[in-house]
């Protein structure tokens, strides 16, 4: 009797200890339900703060209108590229929606201005004005030399479309500008149409203090570069009687500059 009332009474300390680790699963469960839950709260909290929080970005969509145009003089639109070139160095380039701009441009342009560059990669034009679609004219050539086209198109963009700066853009370390100075024999290897090219930036090849030096030379360099630019311009002049009129009716401005490629900075000369 008494080995079947210990082996009840044992039965009985299982089951006990039993349903006690049955209670402890289920509150094991419970906590764990409770915890991730609590995770996803806090997950989602800054999802919800970001959504219901105003942007600060200041997010460009308008592009230039015809009265946005004439009511800017050539002075106006230089000093906006030059605070345009500021943001560029600076890393603060104007943040732009292009899908809506290219959309409302598709119905007409009324640039500002148009830049002569030359075709070297490392000179993002618009970038360096922190400009966007509509804003300018960009007409690009190794050297950023001149030529009947390029008057042409610049011909377009001032008298056709309005425009009032013309900017001949050079650059620092400019390959073109360096054959040029080192005289590169082109037509030897077959590139005649390279060759013409050269030869109209040779002309501004010419002593500086009486020193010839080679494209070593940073600082002769630099200035070949300068004075190519210059010429441009003046062969612009020449050849473009109707913007050179344009231009002493105060009506079109015609300037010149060099992008540093270290810095970013645009000098105007
Ligand atoms: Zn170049």
């Amino acid at each position: 009797m008494k080995l079947l009332s210990n082996k009840i009474r044992l039965q009985d300390t299982v089951k006990t200890h039993v349903m006690r680790l049955k209670v402890i699963f289920v509150l094991i469960i419970i906590l764990g339900v409770f915890i991730s839950c609590k995770k996803e709260t806090s997950v989602e909290k800054p999802i919800l703060k970001d959504e219901t929080e105003p942007t600060k970005e200041v997010v460009v969509k308008s592009v230039l209108t015809a009265k946005e145009q004439a009511s800017m003089s050539s002075e106006e639109i230089i000093n906006r590229l030059q605070e345009g070139n500021e943001n560029f160095v600076n890393n603060n380039l104007t943040q732009r929606d292009h899908s809506e701009q290219r959309r409302i441009a598709a119905i007409g342009q009324y640039p500002k201005a148009i830049v002569l560059s030359c075709v070297d990669s490392r000179v993002p034009v618009e970038d360096v004005f922190d400009l966007g679609i509509g804003d300018i004219f960009v007409a690009r050539v190794a050297g950023n030399i001149e030529n009947k086209e390029i008057i042409g198109s610049m011909e377009f963009a001032t008298v056709v479309a309005g425009s009032k700066v013309v900017i001949v853009l050079g650059h620092t370390a400019c390959g073109a500008v360096k054959h040029a100075i080192d005289n590169t024999d082109a037509a030897s290897l077959g590139l005649d149409a390279l060759q013409d090219l050269l030869n109209e930036i040779r002309p501004v090849v010419k002593s500086k203090e009486g020193v010839i030096a080679n494209s070593k030379d940073e600082s002769f360099t630099n200035h070949i570069i300068h004075q190519n630019v210059k010429k441009t311009i003046a062969d612009i002049r020449e050849k473009s009687p109707k913007m050179k009129e344009m231009e002493q009716n105060d009506i079109l401005k015609i300037v010149g500059a060099v992008y540093n490629m270290k810095t970013g900075e645009v000098e105007f000369l």
